[in-house]
């Protein structure tokens, strides 16, 4: 008894925001194969009800939020017989993320629209294991300084934040001369704008060395995947925007790496697969066993560097003008980027336009350097609609 009690405290109480994308499955593997460390409070999904249906069935949380609420009633059916709560909702993500029901937040739901949920799960002192970069973006000012107001923990699970995170572990005293965030350079390394512009969605949808849901896959063949974590790195890891290298290195086994002050570089490698940085970030500061494939020095390998083509890959230069100025900048070319993206993916626009309109609006919508939330809001709002303008959604 007292045996199965101390157990029992020891477990985590996992929130997943996105429980049926790429990061969110994965996520779950791993809670499945750790069953005495962690144990699943709330499963959301947008509108993928069958799969959130399957979810609840296997691993019975407290908690299961459909965005869809044309949905609800099907979930609702489908779990009645369950002690499963069930919400429909945009709402409903923001109020289950500011009660009770977990300890830590795997923040896996694409784009903007993880942001509220994971504020309001910051501002009520859960731990965050963030993959949902776009919330760093957006106001990544804002999101470190209530982490510290509240003493929240937010762990990457981003592969080159985590990377950089444990080459971190035992240097709190030692400062950072450089982090070199890693490339894969994605499906079109190599090519020129000349090839690009005919580039259709299913082509940019094969990445070669990761399985990824469409939109940060569409974010690595534009690179605008890169820019993206490079303003995450910023606010992770208190960096100035020259203190960010990136560098490509097609095969991804070095994850990232951090120089320190002497000049000497740690780098964090393996076969990639998300599910360790996922591992990594339930289970910080331990390391558990699993049985993940393992990297093989004895095969013929060759680890290679280069610069990334920012003549080809434009995408890279405007976030890189977004981490140097600041303010509401990463915000708009955020919110400009799903837009094009979303219109790409349903071949509205062909690969090159996506630069065109970012660019395009990062130029129009009025800049602030300090904005507040709800600046934020309206910015994101305004370069929005002149995305949609633009491409004529
Ligand atoms: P997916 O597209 O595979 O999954 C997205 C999840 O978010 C799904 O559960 C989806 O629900 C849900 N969702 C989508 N739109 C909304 C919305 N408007 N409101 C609420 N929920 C929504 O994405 P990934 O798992 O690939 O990526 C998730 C995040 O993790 C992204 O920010 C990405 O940049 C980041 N990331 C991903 C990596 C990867 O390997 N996949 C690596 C590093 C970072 P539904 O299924 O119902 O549509
Ligand atoms: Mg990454």
């Amino acid at each position: 008894m007292l045996m199965a009690m101390s157990v029992e405290q020891n477990i985590k109480r996992i929130a997943i925001y996105g429980s049926t994308g790429s990061i969110g499955t994965q996520a779950l593997e791993v809670i499945a194969a750790n069953p005495d460390k962690f144990s699943v409070e709330v499963l959301t999904a947008h509108t993928n009800d069958e799969l959130l249906i399957k979810q609840a069935l296997r691993f019975n949380p407290n908690v299961v939020i459909i965005v869809d609420d044309k949905k609800y009633t099907k979930v609702k059916e489908a779990l009645a017989s369950t002690d499963v709560k069930v919400f429909a909702g945009e709402k409903a993500l923001e109020e289950v993320a500011g009660m009770d029901y977990f300890d830590l937040m795997i923040a896996a739901i694409v784009g903007y629209a993880g942001f509220k949920p994971t504020l309001k799960a910051i501002e009520n002192g859960k731990a965050i294991a963030l993959a949902n970069k776009e919330t760093l973006v957006v106001a990544g000012d804002i999101v470190m300084r209530k982490a510290v107001e509240n003493r929240v923990p937010i762990i990457p699970v981003d592969s080159e934040h985590s990377a950089i995170f444990q080459c971190l572990v035992g240097e709190t005293r030692n400062k950072i001369e450089k982090v070199i965030l890693t490339a894969s350079g994605g499906p079109f390394i190599g090519r020129k704008p000349n090839y690009l512009v005919n580039v259709k969605r299913e082509h940019a949808l094969q990445h070669p060395n990761w399985t990824m849901g469409a939109k940060i896959t569409i974010d690595s063949a534009t690179l605008m995947n890169k820019g993206l974590e490079m303003i995450e790195a910023k606010w992770l890891f208190n960096l100035r925007p020259e203190q960010i290298q990136v560098i490509v290195h097609q095969q991804s086994i070095i994850h990232s790496m951090v120089q320190f002050e002497d000049g000497s570089i740690k780098a964090q490698m393996g076969v990639p697969d998300m599910k360790l940085p996922i591992q990594y970030a339930l289970s910080f500061p331990k390391r558990i066993p699993n049985s993940f494939p393992r990297y093989d020095f004895k095969k013929v390998n060759t680890l290679t560097f280069e610069e990334p083509d920012l003549k080809t890959f434009r995408n890279l230069v405007l976030a890189i003008e977004a981490l140097e100025k600041g303010g509401n900048l990463p915000c708009i070319m955020n919110a400009a980027n799903e837009v094009s993206v979303y219109a790409f993916l349903r071949n509205r626009i062909n690969f090159l336009d996506m630069t065109d309109v970012i660019e395009k609006v990062m130029q129009k919508v009025p800049y602030i350097e300090k904005p507040t939330l709800d600046e934020y809001y309206e910015s994101d709002g305004q370069a929005r609609h002149y995305a949609a303008d633009l491409i004529k959604l």
